[in-house]
């Protein structure tokens, strides 16, 4: 036996041989299947995006094409009791992806194809690996828009977003991947198939399995086809900038235009901190003195987008806005945006970027700014908070020094600390990255142990051997 600590729940085989056979079954089952198998092949494979996560080595990771190779990689690896890492295309930020020391890790990006776009009913049905982006550039092609975007959607998974329950810069009018989720098709754990919902608008038959699969992290079973809303496309955006003398009086604008009844497509949140890392990188003119921006965009068209930010701007002077930008025409917009969407990897270009995510009710966000500046300050950690702030969704982001040997145990100090003031607020510890393993040992503190103990239920009646991404959420 190896001294690894066993994962909870992890299958306790940790025999060489019992991995050999397997993988020589997949090999015999399903000759065309693309497989790693050497260390030097399978390093790319065992990080996501988070940082300081230890992953182990997997046995090898596999490629398959059709939901048919994925039940008989599932169905052959519960029988040698071989545990599974789903993997889309590994930028989560709660190590969900990471490699299970000795489990096959099971990539979907050759999983790849838009089935079907179907204009009658307002739904598409992919294939997992399907990257976000591309399904929203064919989506356009038909007039049709589908509408979660998280910053990340050139590079991540339809799968991943699914697994993640992922939030996106145009939640606060559209809602997350769960409200554009019609239906599923899901590989269990032991290798069988099941469908979940269909493409009809209303559908209450039984227990709701589609939202039960929708967040949970690769650990209940394999998504492998979706059928997902689309919606007419909307008017072109209008975009306000608003900048701030101070990140709270940012909050409060935010907390004005929500109190306002003002539901912007957009309305994302950068501090000081990340306006001037944003600008470094981007070169768009940002006003490097403010201590906060706001992004606010409408996409209701004609007089009601100018009469939407009209109210925003109004909200904002009473927060103290210092200027109020509007953008020229689409294409600065689109600059604008796409600024936003970079705010993770321009900090990344100041040092280590350990980018974290809470959220609270949108009217005490004021209250968890002062909270994420007060225990950064305490603990001596520079951090760019940036964010979703019209879902309450804020990102702190603490930037290290690449070769400080203090800065983990400094920054897990911290990350605690912000997790208690969001549960205290009526918040949670993550809005959309999930628990991965980096919130894990927080769970509780935010749903209880009762609350745990029946996701564990859940968990067991699915996966009794516990052999999806173990370790992982609980
Ligand atoms: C720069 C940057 C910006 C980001 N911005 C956002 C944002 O705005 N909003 C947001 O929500 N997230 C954001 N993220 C996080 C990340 O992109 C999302 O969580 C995304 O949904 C992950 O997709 P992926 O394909 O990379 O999944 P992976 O990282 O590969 O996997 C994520 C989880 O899903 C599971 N999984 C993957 N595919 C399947 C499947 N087919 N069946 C079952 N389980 C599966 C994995 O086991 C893992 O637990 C950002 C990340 C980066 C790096």
């Amino acid at each position: 036996m190896s001294d690894r600590p066993s994962l909870p729940g992890r299958p306790t085989s940790d025999d060489p041989a019992v991995g050999a056979a397997y993988l020589d079954e997949l090999r015999a089952a399903l000759p065309d299947l693309a497989l790693l198998t050497t260390r030097d092949e399978t390093n790319a494979f065992r990080y996501d995006e988070t940082e300081y996560t230890y992953p182990g080595w997997p046995l090898a990771v596999a490629f398959p094409t059709t939901t048919a190779d994925v039940a008989t990689i599932v169905r052959r690896a519960a029988a040698h009791g071989v545990p599974i890492v789903p993997r889309g295309a590994g930028s989560g930020l709660s190590g969900g992806a990471t490699a299970v020391e000795g489990a096959l890790t099971l990539v979907t990006t050759k999983m790849d194809r838009i089935l079907e776009i179907d204009t009658a009913n307002l739904a598409a049905v992919v294939q997992p690996g399907v990257i976000n982006a591309d399904l929203g550039r064919a989506a356009a092609e038909h007039g049709l828009f589908y509408a979660p975007d998280p910053a990340s959607f050139e590079i991540c998974t339809i799968g991943g977003n699914l697994a993640e329950n992922s939030g996106g810069l145009r939640c606060v009018k559209y809602g997350v991947t769960r409200d554009a989720v019609l239906g599923l098709e899901v590989v269990l754990a032991d290798g069988s198939v099941i469908r979940t919902g269909g493409r009809t608008v209303k559908d209450v038959a039984g227990y709701d399995l589609t939202h039960l699969f929708v967040g949970s992290e690769g650990t209940l079973g394999i998504i492998t086809e979706a059928t997902l809303r689309l919606r007419p496309q909307p008017a072109e955006k209008l975009t306000l900038l608003a900048f701030f003398a101070t990140i709270a009086a940012a909050g409060d604008a935010v907390a004005r235009i929500t109190k306002a009844g003002i539901v912007p497509v957009t309305l994302e949140l950068m501090d000081g901190f990340t306006i001037r890392a944003v600008d470094d990188a981007a070169h768009l003119g940002l006003d490097r003195e403010a201590g906060a921006m706001l992004m606010i965009e409408s996409d209701s068209g004609g007089a009601a987008a100018r009469d939407e930010l009209d109210r925003a701007e109004v909200a904002c002077d009473g927060a103290g806005a210092t200027s109020l930008v509007r953008a020229k025409d689409a294409t600065e917009a689109d600059w604008l945006r796409e600024a936003r969407r970079a705010a993770h990897s321009s900090l990344e270009r100041a040092g280590v970027a350990r980018m974290d995510d809470v959220g609270v009710p949108r009217s005490r966000v004021p209250e968890m700014l002062e909270a994420i500046e007060r225990i950064s300050a305490a603990h001596d950690l520079p951090v760019g908070v940036f964010g979703h702030a019209g879902d309450g969704n804020l990102h702190p982001t603490f930037v290290v020094e690449r070769d400080d040997p203090t800065a983990e145990g400094r920054i897990n100090t911290a990350r605690a600390a912000i997790y208690e003031a969001a549960i205290a607020l009526g918040g949670t510890i993550t809005g959309e990255h999930g628990t991965g393993i980096a919130k894990r040992d927080y769970l509780e503190a935010q749903l209880g142990p009762r609350a745990v103990e029946v996701m564990r239920s859940v968990k067991a009646a699915l996966d009794p051997q516990g052999i999806l991404n173990p370790g992982k959420v609980l």
